[in-house]
């Protein structure tokens, strides 16, 4: 199997040689070449797996320079229940991603899925710990290092730095706004004492760490020597590991290959859904894929009109559900890349067109760069939004009718789920963090602190590690050359 860019200037590269990198050298994102299809018998073999097995399986469809055993101890290493074992009471945490009847409600069962019962709290611990794992077991095969450069506003980063705590060969230099993550969010990094995790307070707020990180990877022989690398949302392995609880939630959720489930997914860089579109390419029986958006609606909007119009920062708004605050969608273009037919020069023209004059349209209109947002139905993808009330309104509803702490943008999820369900349909609302990590928005709509899974109690007492620097790239530059000795 070989990966293309959706800009179609680059060389076709193998799963191992894309793990590492971001973008392709033409500034594409990586896509395999075709998506591998599951017939139903396999489908039917996976209902009886466990997690572990399942992400073997349909990892091995991917990443095929891997040699299998090899792929199987990483997946039962990465997807034990002693990783996952913050799970809600009365749900199997053994399951890794146990699926919540919510309600039933206008025909339709609603499901939360449990994404979220990793040591950060956060779904992105789903893909991150493979992550931490598969870039080890590539750098030791390859005798190499890594220094995993990233900026984060709070989930990515504690993320990032539980998959990669003691990992031999890498290191991680994580930028954050100084003081203006949650406190809980801060601790959960700034305690790590692990020797090769070194947490960066900037000295201004979440866009600057972006600057830096983007001005230090623009210094190519820098990054060359320093071998510096990210993890952002782009890697192809995270999008991958994302794609398995879609096959996990839909088996979970049915007994035959006859029925169809919708997934809702509270949406920021649009790398959650774009698992849940490549899952429904391999022949998942998806009925529809719902992007869920707060008051920062760049991907609602295009659902609704065909337009895709970028966000400026001053324009991006700071919500209660901060993970999903973005002014663009990182992950997009590989959507429409599908959406396109894999027209790659048209798809580099769009993002082009992005760049220089923020956005493009599809909505066929006269004037516009294209009519493919007609197409979009056909892909499963409807969209919705929320806006602060509503998700303080649909935190307490959940939590008077269906007994359960939902966090901000989970809210968000179930809130669009339940504006968008068909009779008969199961939808399965993607839960994407613990209500722990957001509790200021707790205690507006319940009056009361979220409960915090066991370990957690006092985690803001524990000593924290962190270095201020100043918002300037070169002096982070500094920082890692002495760290790294290179
Ligand atoms: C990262 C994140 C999201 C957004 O996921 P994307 O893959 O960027 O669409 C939503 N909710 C939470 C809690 C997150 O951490």
């Amino acid at each position: 199997m070989h990966y293309v860019s959706t800009r179609g200037q680059s060389a076709p590269q193998s799963f191992s040689e894309i793990l590492l990198g971001g973008l392709a050298p033409d500034g594409g994102l990586y896509l395999p070449q075709q998506y591998p299809q599951v017939s139903g018998e396999e489908l039917n073999a996976w209902r009886s797996l466990s997690y572990a097995g399942l992400a073997y399986e349909i990892l091995r469809k991917f990443a095929t320079d891997i040699p299998d055993a090899d792929l199987r101890e990483l997946t039962e290493r990465t997807y034990t229940p002693a990783v996952y074992c913050n799970a809600r009471a009365g749900d199997d945490a053994s399951l890794i991603t146990p699926l919540h009847l919510l309600e039933e409600r206008a025909g339709s069962k609603v499901y939360l899925q449990a994404l979220s019962n990793g040591p950060t709290l956060a779904f992105k611990d789903m893909a991150m710990q493979l992550l931490g794992n598969l870039f080890e077991y590539i750098l030791t095969r390859q005798q190499a290092e890594l220094n995993i450069l990233g900026a984060t506003s709070g989930d990515t980063g504690s993320a990032a730095e539980y998959a990669m705590r003691g990992k031999r060969g890498i290191r991680v230099f994580m930028l954050s706004p100084h003081r203006k993550m949650s406190a809980f969010q801060t601790a959960q990094m700034f305690s790590l004492q692990d020797p090769n995790i070194f947490n960066l307070a900037v000295e201004g707020v979440f866009d600057d760490c972006q600057d830096i990180v983007k001005a230090v990877s623009n210094d190519h022989a820098y990054k060359a020597r320093q071998k510096i690398g990210t993890v952002n949302s782009i890697n192809w392995a995270r999008v991958v590991a994302q794609v398995v609880y879609y096959f996990r939630g839909y088996l979970l959720a049915t007994t035959s290959n006859e029925q169809k489930v919708s997934f809702t997914v509270p949406s920021g860089n649009f790398g959650n859904i774009c698992a849940g579109h490549i899952a429904r390419m391999m022949g998942l029986p998806i009925d529809r894929l719902v992007a869920a958006t707060n008051e920062n609606d760049v991907l609602d909007e295009f659902f609704r009109t065909g337009v895709y119009r970028v966000r400026k920062s001053a324009e991006t708004w700071h919500t209660s559900s901060p993970s999903m605050d973005i002014s663009k969608a990182s992950n997009f273009e590989r959507f429409v890349f599908d959406l396109l037919e894999r027209d790659a020069d048209r798809v580099r023209a769009l993002f082009h067109k992005v760049e220089h004059e923020g956005g493009f349209d599809l909505s066929g209109k006269p004037g516009s760069d294209g009519d493919e947002h007609r197409k979009c139905a056909a892909f499963g993808f409807i969209s919705g939004r929320s806006t602060h009330q509503d998700r303080v309104a649909t935190i307490r509803d959940v939590q008077t009718h269906c007994g359960v702490t939902i966090d901000t943008h989970t809210a968000d999820g179930v809130q669009v789920a339940r504006n968008n369900l068909r009779p008969g349909v199961p939808m399965i609302v993607l839960e994407t963090a613990l209500p722990a990590k957001f509790n200021e928005t707790i205690r507006e709509a319940l009056g009361r602190d979220a409960e915090r899974p066991a370990g957690f109690e006092a985690i803001e007492d524990l000593p924290q590690r962190f270095d201020l620097i100043p918002a300037d790239a070169e002096a982070v530059k500094q920082y890692i050359s002495r760290r790294t000795g290179l």
